[in-house]
């Protein structure tokens, strides 16, 4: 890297961003474009010799930025949010700058000690159990999605029960999870050789807001071993991708563990706003957990990615996916006093990432990540306020964090053409580019979600939110 270059357009770029950020609101929030739009406006090959910079950013602006979904923008309300912040970014920028690889501890040992200092310092802010920091046997790693950390926890559960009674039984191996749990489950099932007939997907209870009940996961397992077959895995969650949904971790883990499975909680969005001592409660029972995962690259300021996975056994992890090529040895691994996160790990390789998340812990300070994990909470309240005052609609699910789920009323109770009507609602709100919302089904009810977590919203945004799905709404129902 030409250091003199990098300071140069570096500058550069740090001002397009800046405008970006500045200007983020005069963009159609979802995308406009339509399917194969860039094939049309870039050529067919590589350029034989180098261009400018002032060309590449001509072309971000003209062609790039009209396919860009704005995910920062303040009136991004789909799904669950994917934060960047300053601080985030700055890290990101660090270590993009430092250009390591930090796979074993000797690749840059404070790239993986400055990892297990922050997860660390953030099982300490969710209050986890001790079992879950470096300290012991325990120990919390980025990986790059909820899905790599189901992924490897399920792998490390699969081999654990597998070395004590043999790979043959693999075919018997059953895991368990409501069907409120996130597709990444039945991904890593997938993978996993799990045999898709001992997926137990069980219904979640739609009267308590769509959690798992702990006796319907007890008569699930009581059948099974019957059935000669051996339950091995639970996948909880709090905070589920749909509605929010909180199981009750004291009560299935308790089944867990008398049933010598692994028991991995997903709070990949929820777990979050833990940190505040008012939603701790949430993930009371975490203590019976083996694992759990949270993704500060959604609610914590922290740019994607940077999944935090804690698991209380770390051999379980690394007596899965070690490998010990001759290319790869060195004194302090053989040794035995370091830990290697690529044995933590799918791949190989991996970015500083913690980097990242240290500069929002010290930038921000955990005060100010309450405050802001509060206030989204609150927006959050004044939006189902506006919609439980309107007839017209109602909300679906109770809500618990920042995220809204409702819907038009059916007409005399009639469920499918309200579902038509709410996807039309839908469609519409989206393609005023004013506001970006999604949707999920809950009971076989199309329902709209409001998430509100971007970093830039503000209560105008979304008061100015609902204004634009009154008018949408208003406009449909005089059809
Ligand atoms: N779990 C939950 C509850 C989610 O909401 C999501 C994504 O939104 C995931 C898992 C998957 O996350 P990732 O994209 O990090 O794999």
């Amino acid at each position: 890297m030409d250091s003199e270059q990098l300071r140069e357009h570096g500058h550069r770029m740090v001002d397009f961003i800046a405008d970006y950020y500045k200007t983020i609101e005069d963009f159609p929030v979802l995308s406009q474009v339509q399917p194969g739009y860039l094939h049309k406006l870039l050529p067919d090959s590589a350029p034989d010799h180098p261009e400018s910079l002032e060309q590449v950013l001509d072309d971000v602006k003209a062609k790039i930025l009209p396919g860009v979904t704005h995910w920062q923008n303040p009136s991004f309300f789909a799904y669950y949010p994917s934060n960047s912040s300053v601080a985030g970014f700055l890290g990101e920028m660090l270590s993009a700058g430092l250009g390591i690889v930090g796979f074993s501890w000797i690749t840059s040992p404070a790239a993986t000690e400055l990892e297990m200092i922050v997860l660390d310092w953030l099982a300490k802010l969710l209050n986890l159990p001790e079992q879950f920091m470096s300290k012991g046997n325990g120990g919390g790693v980025i990986q790059g999605s909820a899905s790599e950390a189901v992924l490897v926890v399920l792998i490390a559960a699969r081999d654990k029960v597998l070395r004590s009674i043999g790979k043959k039984s693999l075919e018997k191996l059953v895991v368990y999870s409501s069907d409120q749990t996130h597709s990444a489950l039945q991904k890593a099932c997938q993978i996993a050789g799990i045999h898709p007939e001992n997926c137990r997907v069980l219904q979640a209870d739609s009267s308590s807001n769509y959690a798992l009940r702990p006796e319907l996961l007890q008569e699930a397992v009581s059948q099974d071993l019957e059935a000669g077959l051996i339950p091995f895995f639970l996948c909880a969650n709090v905070g589920t991708t749909s509605s929010a949904a909180v199981d009750p971790l004291a009560g299935l883990g308790k089944i867990a563990k008398s049933n010598e499975m692994w028991f991995h909680v997903d709070a990949a969005y929820a777990g979050s706003a833990c940190i505040c001592p008012e939603f701790r409660q949430y993930i009371d029972g975490v203590e019976t957990a083996d694992s759990f995962n949270m993704n500060a690259h959604k609610w914590f300021l922290t740019n994607f990615d940077c999944s935090l996975l804690w698991v209380k056994d770390q051999y379980a992890l690394t007596e899965a996916l070690s490998t010990n090529p001759e290319f790869l040895k060195n004194k302090a691994s053989q040794a035995n006093l370091v830990v290697d996160y690529k044995d933590w790990q799918i791949p190989l390789g991996r970015r500083f990432r913690s980097l990242k998340l240290w500069m929002v812990l010290r930038l921000y300070g955990s005060e100010n990540l309450k405050s802001y994990i509060r206030n989204h909470i609150k927006l959050a309240k004044d939006f189902e306020q506006l919609v439980s005052q309107d007839p017209n609609f109602e909300i679906i699910t109770p809500r618990i964090f920042s995220l809204v789920c409702f819907r038009l009323v059916p007409e005399e109770n009639h469920e499918k053409k309200c579902n038509n009507r709410n996807r039309k609602l839908l469609d519409a709100v989206n393609s005023s580019g004013k506001l970006f919302i999604s949707h999920t089904a809950l009971s076989g009810k199309f329902v709209l979600r409001c998430a509100v977590g971007a970093p830039l919203t503000e209560e105008k945004h979304v008061k100015e939110a609902w204004k634009v799905i009154q008018e949408e709404a208003s406009f449909l129902l005089s059809k």
